[in-house]
């Protein structure tokens, strides 16, 4: 989900030195590669469903830089460099592939070093839900105007993305630095920024983020550090759903031991599909630190009442404390390599089971790793011992949900507590620079304090046997005694 960096160069010539040269790098302090900046214009019309962008890229990575995705439904005007505004010459018009609900384009030459823009113009469907006119369909990858709104998430690439490569790493995570122009918008909203009033507002992040537009007639909410975007926010709600959050963002930074510094948004949105509904949340996606939710419900919604206390609702604390971890995983660390996926899906649902254990409590949480034991069981097929990993995409959905976080909890019972908690906050207090393997994934715990006895004891038992006889097992049935 997030953008990878230039591979380590000279390998060739550096082999022999590899082993040491990845474990200096794996403790030196981290120097995550500057991320492109994305600024420009764009227009928005709700009525018509008419959007006009100006958008450059700059700062990309040396080589390759000159791929970027579009959304289909965009027509380029025209690709000019940065700093002169001269003309250049694209590939990705006729025979357009496409990637994802984006087209690639290719600048075969000339890019100069303050990077590139495009200028571009599309119209998107209009369907007016309130007045009945509903779509057929609705995904986090589609442009929707509802009537009232225009909502781009970062998958629908209406702001240009660079990829290094063909079929390469995708840049994503922007800083950005855009003026956001719609006539009939009551507020706006960039993902992560403070929402803006309306009709126009220029919105600069220097964190790094995907880029998402929400634009339109909707009531916005900055409190204790939230945002509450497209649906009312009572005062006393929302610094309820406000204190519940930094009560998950505090387990958080005591397990890690780095102050967690950021607070999701929470957005409340109204699905173009038939098949939702207004007044019912069917639908949630995230591109962090915004947590979208459908049926333009209040946010009230969030919070439930246990014995006459108002509280975010329990499924929300798993939901929200996983995707907080993100935080850590994803966002100060961006993983790479074999073990990207364990690294930042599986460490954040092993964080969100440790928040499920303190404040749901013991039998909750036994509840929650009997289901991914079983879940686990039903693909283990598929599963390939963590060590054996080779690439990032040998770790699937279910690998990284569900067998990941059970592996690491695991761990825990083989090299200690202690040990997997310091490794987990090394990794974010000094990402890694390299691509993580099995191998560098040891080296770090070996570092934090585990022995080789007990991670040859846990490879033994823990990643060769199969699931039912393996040590997950333990997991099989809720209620079993956990240390
Ligand atoms: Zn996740």
């Amino acid at each position: 989900m997030h953008a990878s960096r230039r591979p380590l160069q000279h390998l060739p010539q550096l082999r022999h030195l590899l082993p040491f040269l990845l474990l200096a790098l794996a403790s030196a302090p981290g120097r995550a590669e500057t991320p492109p900046q994305l600024s420009g214009k764009i227009e928005v019309e709700l009525n018509s469903g008419l959007v006009r962008g100006d958008l450059c890229l700059s700062q990309l990575p040396e080589g390759g830089a000159g791929n970027f995705l579009l959304n289909r439904g965009l027509n380029i005007r025209r690709v000019y460099d940065k700093q002169t505004a001269l003309p250049l010459a694209f590939e990705g018009g006729d025979d357009s592939v496409g990637v994802g609900d984006a087209v690639r384009y290719s600048i075969a030459k000339g890019i100069g070093a303050a990077g590139y823009c495009v200028s571009y113009t599309g119209a998107f469907p209009v369907f007016r839900i309130d007045a009945g006119d509903w779509g057929d369909d609705d995904w986090k990858g589609l442009i929707a105007f509802d009537g009232r709104s225009i909502r781009a998430a970062d998958q629908t690439r209406l702001f240009p993305v660079a990829e290094l490569g063909v079929g390469g790493a995708q840049l994503e995570t922007m800083r950005f630095d855009i003026e956001v122009d719609c006539p009939a918008c009551r507020n706006l909203y960039m993902n992560g920024a403070a929402p803006a009033a309306g009709p126009r507002a220029r919105f600069r992040s220097d964190t790094p983020r995907e880029p998402m537009l929400y634009a339109g007639d909707f009531p916005v909410a900055s409190i204790g550090g939230s945002h509450f975007i497209g649906a009312d926010a009572n005062a006393a709600d929302a610094a309820t759903i406000a204190a519940g959050i930094d009560t998950l963002a505090e387990l958080h930074q005591q397990y890690i031991g780095l102050p967690y510094a950021e607070r999701p948004a929470f957005l409340s949105f109204a699905a173009v599909s038939s098949k939702r509904q207004l007044g019912k949340k069917s639908w949630a996606f995230v591109t962090w630190p915004t947590v979208a939710t459908d049926g333009r419900l209040p946010f009230s919604s969030m919070l439930e009442t246990v014995d006459g206390k108002r509280q975010l609702l329990r499924d929300d604390i798993d939901f929200m404390s996983h995707e907080m971890a993100h935080y850590y995983f994803g966002t100060r660390y961006h993983p790479r390599g074999p073990l990207t996926w364990f690294l930042t899906e599986s460490t954040a649902e092993f964080l969100s089971l440790k928040i499920t254990r303190t404040v749901r409590g013991d039998l909750a949480y036994q509840a929650k790793l009997s289901k991914l034991f079983q879940r686990a069981l039903k693909h283990q097929a598929r599963f390939l011992p963590l060590d054996q990993v080779r690439q990032a995409s040998d770790i699937d959905e279910e690998y990284r949900y569900q067998l990941g976080p059970l592996l690491l909890l695991a761990l825990e019972r083989y090299a200690g507590e202690e040990t997997v908690r310091k490794t987990l906050g090394a990794l974010v207090a000094r990402p890694p620079q390299t691509p993580m393997d099995y191998n560098t994934f040891k080296a770090a715990l070996l570092e934090a304090g585990a022995t080789p006895a007990a991670l040859q004891r846990y490879a033994d038992e823990c990643l060769r046997p199969s699931l039912a006889q393996g040590c997950l097992a333990v997991y099989r049935t809720a209620g079993v005694a956990l240390r």
